[in-house]
C-alpha cells in the first residue's frame, strides 16, 4: 500500500527511550512474539472497563456505541489483523501522550530486563505492552474515537516518528479504538483462524467482554439457474461458481461454493470466581491469574472463597512468585484487587479495599451488596467496604500461613515480600501478632536457615525471660558485634535483624508470646542469672573502675551521655549503647540515609550514647593504672579518644570525621614502630585533637 500522507498529518518524534525500546523490539529476535495479541486485547479490555465505569454514573456515555465488545478481524488480502474495541477510546492528546511522547517509568526497566535475558512476554508488567505490536507488524495504524473528541488516526512504522491525523473520511467507530497491524511477511500465521482462536484461549480466556472473531465460512449449495440470476444478498458475501461441467447444461441445477462471514464468539466469559473451587483446575487459576496481572509466571498461591451472611461477596486472591520491579514505587498506586459489583467491573485501584502493605496481593472481589453506581467518594466511607477489607486481610494472612507449610515456597515468598509483612507489623495493630508469626530471622543459632519467633521461643533457655535481637546493616556486620559476647557466652540465642525496616517493625511489635523483645545494643540489658558470689565480685570490680569512668567522661565530654562499667561485654574493651528510647546505631544509620529527617529530632535521638567499658579487658586495666598514676597523662586522653572512635565503628555507628580517626591511628602506628614524634610534625598531623578537646583539655595543652 502506498503511503497516504494527508496534508493535515502532524508528525511527532518518539520519546528517546520509547524509540530505543522500539528498535530493540524490531531488531532483536524473540521467539515468543505471539504475546502481542494478549497485550492488545488486554488494552482493549482496560478501555472497556473505563467506559463501563464512567457509564455507571452517566448512562449517556454509552450512547455513541451501546454495545461493549472486542472484535478481531484478519484480512488475508491486505495482510492485516485488526483489533477493535468499543472502549473509552483516546482523544488526540491521549494518542500523542500515551502512544509515543511520554515514557512510562517501566520503559527503561523493561529494556534493562530484556538485556539481562528477560523474556519479551514480560512487557505487559512494565506498562509498555502496546509496543509489542511491532513484534509482528511493520506498520501500525490506530484509529480511535473518544466521547470528548473527534476521530483520529495514529500511524507509525517505528523509525523514530509517528503521525496523528484527524479522520473524517474513514469508517466511523462511534466510540472506541481500532488497531490495525500490517503484518511482516513472516508473521502471516496470525491471519489464521485456528491460530487466533488458540491464542485467545491460551492468553485471554478470562477477558470479561465478548471477543468476536470475523470468520469465513464456505458452504456448498445447490441452486437452480434462475436463482443464480437473482441479485446477491448483501450479507452473503461473494458467490463463486464451481461446477463447470454442469454449467453447460442450461436450466439444470448446479453446485456453488458460498463464502459467508460471521462474528464468532471465541471466549467464555463466565467469571471464574462464580464457579465452585473444587471444579477449577490449577491451570485454570494460573491462566486467570496471568490474564489478571500480565504476569508471565504462574502464581505462588491462591485462595478462592466466599463470605456469606449479612454481607456476601466472592473473591479470589493470589500471591505472585516475585515482587514487581516497582513494588515500593510511591508514584504508582499499588492496588491490585479488582472490584466487581454483581459481576460488573467497577475499578481496580480502590484503596479502601486492602491496606497498602498487602499491595502485592492480586485478585478480584465481587460484592452483591454494593450499589452499582457507586462513586469513588462514596467508597471512601462505605461500611460494606470496610467489612470486605477486614475479611480480605484475614484471608491473606491465612493464605500466607498456608504458604509457610512448604519451606521452599515460603522462602521464595519471604524473600519477595518480607518487607511488606514488616510494614504490616508497623501499621496494622489489629493483626500485628498474627503477622509476627510470619516473621523469619537468622540468629546466632539458626545457621543458614531462618527461624520463626515461635521456634525461638521453644529454644529459650530455662530462666530466659526475653527474646534478644540485634539490628544492623548486614548479617556479617552484626555476627561478631561486641554486644553479643555475653549473651552468646550464656547460650542465649540472638536474632539478627538486618533489614532497615526491622528497626521500625520491632519498635512497634515490642513483644511476642508474652516475651519482651530486647535489643542487645540498647542500655538496660540485664542478664540476671549470676550467683551471689559473682555479683559481689562484680560490684567490687565496678567500684574500682568508677574513677576511670569519670576520667573517660571528662575526656569525651558531650560525645557520650555517661560512661559505665558493662555487664554485657566479654572480649572487647568497650562499646557504645543507646538509651532505651534513643535510636540504635542501626536506626541512626537509616535516619542519616534518609535526608528527610528532622534535624532537631535527630540530634536529640542520637545524642544519648552511653559508653560501657569492660573491666576484664587488659586495655581498660592498663588505662585505669595510668589514669590513677597521673590524671593528666596525655597518652590516656589519646587512647580514650581512639577507643571511642573504634567503638563507634564496632557498635554500628558511623564516624563524623574519619580523618581525625586516621590521624590518631597513624600516630599510634608511629608509636608502635618507634618513630620519634618530637619533630614538630605532631601539631600538623594532629589538628583535630585540639579542636575536639573540651575546655579542660585545652587548658592541658597550655600546660
Ligand atoms: P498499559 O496498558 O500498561 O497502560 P500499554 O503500553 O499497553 O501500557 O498502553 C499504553 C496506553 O495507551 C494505555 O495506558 C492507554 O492509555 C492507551 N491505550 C492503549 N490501547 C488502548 C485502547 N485500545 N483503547 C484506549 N486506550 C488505549
Ligand atoms: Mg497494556
Amino acid at each position: 500500500m502506498a503511503e497516504v500522507q494527508t496534508p493535515d498529518a502532524e508528525t511527532f518524534a518518539f520519546q528517546a527511550e520509547i524509540n530505543q525500546l522500539l528498535s530493540l523490539i524490531i531488531n532483536t529476535f524473540y521467539s515468543n512474539k505471539e504475546i502481542f495479541l494478549r497485550e492488545l486485547i488486554s488494552n482493549a479490555s482496560d478501555a472497556l472497563d473505563k467506559i463501563r465505569f464512567e457509564s455507571l454514573t452517566d448512562k449517556s456515555k454509552l450512547d455513541a456505541q451501546p454495545e461493549l465488545f472486542i472484535r478481531l478481524v484478519p484480512d488475508k488480502v491486505n495482510k492485516t489483523l485488526s483489533i477493535i474495541d468499543s472502549g473509552v477510546g483516546m482523544t488526540k492528546a491521549d494518542l500523542v501522550n500515551n502512544l509515543g511522547t511520554i515514557a512510562r517509568s517501566g520503559t527503561k526497566e523493561f529494556m534493562e530486563a530484556l538485556q539481562a535475558g528477560a523474556d519479551v512476554s514480560m512487557i505487559g508488567q512494565f506498562g509498555v505492552g502496546f509496543y509489542s505490536a511491532y513484534l509482528v507488524a511493520e506498520k501500525v495504524i490506530v484509529t480511535t474515537k473518544h466521547n470528548d473528541d473527534e476521530q483520529y488516526i495514529w500511524e507509525s512504522q517505528a523509525g523514530g516518528s509517528f503521525t496523528v491525523t484527524r479522520d473524517t473520511e474513514g469508517e466511523q467507530l462511534g466510540r472506541g479504538t481500532k488497531i490495525t497491524l500490517f503484518l511482516k511477511e513472516d508473521q502471516l500465521e496470525y491471519l489464521e483462524e485456528r491460530r487466533i482462536k488458540d491464542l485467545v484461549k491460551k492468553h485471554s480466556e478470562f477477558i470479561s467482554y465478548p471477543i468476536y472473531l470475523w470468520t469465513e465460512k464456505t458452504t456448498e449449495k445447490e441452486i437452480s439457474d434462475d436463482e443464480d440470476d437473482e441479485p446477491k444478498k448483501e450479507d452473503e458475501g461473494e458467490v463463486e461458481e464451481v461446477d463447470e461441467d454442469k454449467e453447460k447444461e442450461k436450466g439444470k441445477k448446479k453446485k456453488i461454493k458460498e463464502v459467508s462471514h460471521e462474528w464468532q464468539l471465541i471466549n467464555k466469559q463466565k467469571p471464574i470466581w462464580l464457579r465452585k473451587p473444587e471444579e477449577i483446575t490449577k491451570e485454570e487459576y494460573a491462566s486467570f491469574y496471568k490474564s489478571l496481572t500480565n504476569d508471565w509466571e504462574e502464581h505462588l498461591a491462591v485462595k478462592h472463597f466466599s463470605v456469606e451472611g449479612q454481607l456476601e461477596f466472592k473473591a479470589i486472591i493470589f500471591v505472585p512468585k516475585r515482587a514487581p520491579f516497582d513494588l515500593f514505587d510511591t508514584r504508582k498506586k499499588m492496588n491490585n484487587i479488582k472490584l466487581y459489583v454483581r459481576r460488573v467491573f467497577i475499578m481496580d485501584n480502590c484503596e479502601e479495599l486492602i491496606p497498602e502493605y498487602l499491595g502485592f496481593v492480586k485478585g478480584v472481589v465481587d460484592s452483591d451488596d454494593l450499589p452499582l453506581n457507586i462513586s469513588r467518594e462514596m467508597l471512601q466511607q462505605n461500611k460494606i467496604l470496610k467489612v470486605i477489607r477486614k475479611n480480605l486481610v484475614k484471608k491473606c494472612i491465612e493464605l500466607f500461613n498456608e504458604i509457610a507449610e512448604n519451606k521452599e515456597d515460603y522462602n521464595k515468598f519471604y524473600e519477595a515480600f518480607s518487607k511488606n509483612l514488616k510494614l504490616g507489623i508497623h501499621e496494622d495493630s489489629q493483626n500485628r501478632s498474627k503477622l509476627a508469626d510470619l516473621l523469619r530471622y537468622h540468629s546466632t543459632k539458626s545457621g543458614d536457615e531462618l527461624t520463626s519467633l515461635k521456634d525461638y521461643v521453644t529454644r529459650m533457655k530455662e530462666g530466659q525471660k526475653d527474646i534478644y535481637y540485634i539490628t544492623g546493616e548486614s548479617k556479617k556486620a552484626v555476627e561478631n558485634s561486641p554486644f553479643l559476647e555475653r549473651l552468646k557466652k550464656r547460650g542465649y540465642e540472638v536474632l539478627y535483624m538486618v533489614d532497615a525496616i526491622d528497626e521500625y517493625a520491632v519498635g512497634q511489635l515490642k513483644e511476642y508470646d508474652g516475651k519482651k523483645l530486647v535489643s542487645a545494643t540498647k542500655e538496660g540489658l540485664k542478664l540476671d542469672d549470676e550467683t551471689e558470689e559473682e555479683k559481689k565480685q562484680r560490684e567490687e570490680k565496678k567500684k574500682s573502675f568508677e574513677s576511670l569512668c569519670k576520667v573517660i567522661k571528662d575526656i569525651l565530654g558531650d560525645k557520650v551521655e555517661k560512661v559505665v562499667v558493662s555487664d554485657r561485654i566479654v572480649d572487647s574493651p568497650c562499646c557504645l549503647v543507646t538509651g532505651e528510647y534513643g535510636w540504635t546505631a542501626n536506626m541512626e544509620r537509616i535516619m542519616k540515609a534518609q535526608a528527610l529527617r528532622d534535624s532537631t529530632m535527630s540530634s536529640y535521638m542520637s545524642s544519648k550514647k552511653t559508653m560501657e567499658i569492660n573491666p576484664d579487658n587488659g586495655i581498660m586495666e592498663e588505662l585505669r593504672k595510668r589514669a590513677e598514676a597521673d590524671k593528666n597523662d596525655k597518652s590516656v586522653k589519646d587512647l580514650v579518644l581512639l577507643l571511642f572512635e573504634t567503638a563507634l565503628l564496632t557498635s554500628g555507628f558511623s564516624l563524623d570525621d574519619p580523618n581525625t580517626f586516621a590521624a590518631r591511628i597513624h600516630r599510634m602506628l608511629k608509636l608502635g614502630l618507634g618513630i620519634d614524634e618530637e619533630e614538630g610534625v605532631e601539631d600538623a598531623e594532629m589538628p583535630a585533637l585540639e579542636e575536639e578537646g573540651n575546655e579542660e583539655s585545652k587548658m592541658e595543652e597550655v600546660d
